[in-house]
């Protein structure tokens, strides 16, 4: 992917809109601070904006031009007048912040400005954050902070209003497929990373499309089993999970992905038509029909029912090997399909 195609942030049109446009005209503010979800593009839009302002192209309104050497040495993060704070450990430490206020007070070096970017300052200490607020009081000349967080709760309120806040919500299912099947080859797990993933790349691509499209196997394989077996062997087959709760619950996320495709099938005629607007596993056209015809409505809705149950159970910590005994006796029962 090339660094212009890298900075076509997606999504975020109105996050993105503001800061193109205070890159066009020069009027960005000393300090942003970026609050969203994981994986929505904050950190690659913060490297845009870095990237505009250090930009060597002759027309503003072409920065960042993606070509430069500059952009490049942007994107590479090598560029020696923009600085990325990352957590140490997981935090960020008043001697990061220190460093980063000395660094502050020094020239830019190839060009007019420097940049500075704080991933996750919601991680910093309270004397991390007192330093901080002493750089966005006295903004040193010629700088652009750029604060990134996935919440201000744990922020210093007095920081949060010394910046433009810029909010960045979850992206829309379809940006995300279009997203990892363009830029990750995510192909036809595309659009069940994106359904996994709500709306978070990152979360997206915590399987690889070949772990996806396998594990999606194993869940209906799973469940037809279930439905197959006799009801007195759930208990049996919960055995094997009761220890495996995150396995379990990604299993169970991508049953409720297709058991809601199913049901699509069963009550919008055009879901078959148009896949791509309706369903989320559009690369097993064939069997979700089987599948639509195989259960009744009540069945699938019923299966869907026992499976958020359940999840609502989980978050209240009912202990888990009863759950899934539950579970998996509810889901046996009314997986039965119409023809036996
Ligand atoms: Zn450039």
């Amino acid at each position: 992917m090339s660094v212009k195609d890298r900075w076509d942030i997606r999504g975020q049109p109105a996050a993105v809109h503001m800061l193109r446009n205070a890159l066009r005209t020069g009027r960005l503010a000393h300090a942003y601070l970026f609050v969203g979800p994981k994986g929505v593009g904050k950190a690659t839009t913060a490297e845009m904006v870095a990237a505009g302002v250090v930009c060597e192209a002759g027309d503003p309104a072409q920065r960042p031009c993606g070509e430069c050497p500059a952009c490049v040495d942007v994107a590479a993060r090598r560029h020696v007048d923009v600085f990325w704070v990352e957590p140490e450990g997981d935090k960020i430490l008043i001697d990061q912040v220190r460093a980063l206020q000395q660094r502050a007070m020094l020239k830019a070096v190839r060009g007019r400005c420097k940049v500075f970017l704080v991933e996750a300052v919601d991680t910093a200490t309270e004397q991390a954050q007192n330093a901080l607020l002493k750089v966005l009081e006295e903004p040193p000349g010629e700088t652009v902070l750029i604060l990134i967080a996935h919440n201000e709760t744990p922020l210093l309120p007095t920081i949060v209003s010394r910046c433009v806040v810029v909010r960045f919500g979850p992206l829309p299912k379809d940006v995300a497929a279009g997203i990892l099947r363009e830029r990750f080859g995510y192909g036809d797990a595309a659009e069940l990373g994106a359904a996994l993933g709500d709306g978070s790349i990152e979360a997206a691509t915590r399987l690889s499309p070949e772990e996806l499209l396998q594990r999606r196997r194993a869940a209906l394989d799973f469940f037809a089993e279930l439905r197959r077996s006799d009801i007195t062997a759930a208990p049996r087959l919960a055995e094997s999970w009761n220890k495996r709760r995150d396995e379990l619950v990604e299993m169970l996320d991508i049953l409720q992905i297709w058991l809601r495709d199913v049901l699509l099938v069963q009550h919008r005629p055009d879901a078959l038509r148009e896949p791509e607007t309706w369903l989320v596993n559009v690369d097993l056209k064939d069997e979700l029909e089987r599948w639509a015809a195989a259960m009744a409505p009540d069945a699938v809705l019923a299966a869907l029912e026992h499976v958020l149950a359940f999840r609502r159970r989980l978050a209240d910590n009912v202990g888990l090997r009863s759950l899934v005994d539950v579970l998996f006796v509810d889901l046996a029962a009314c997986g039965r399909p119409v023809v036996a």
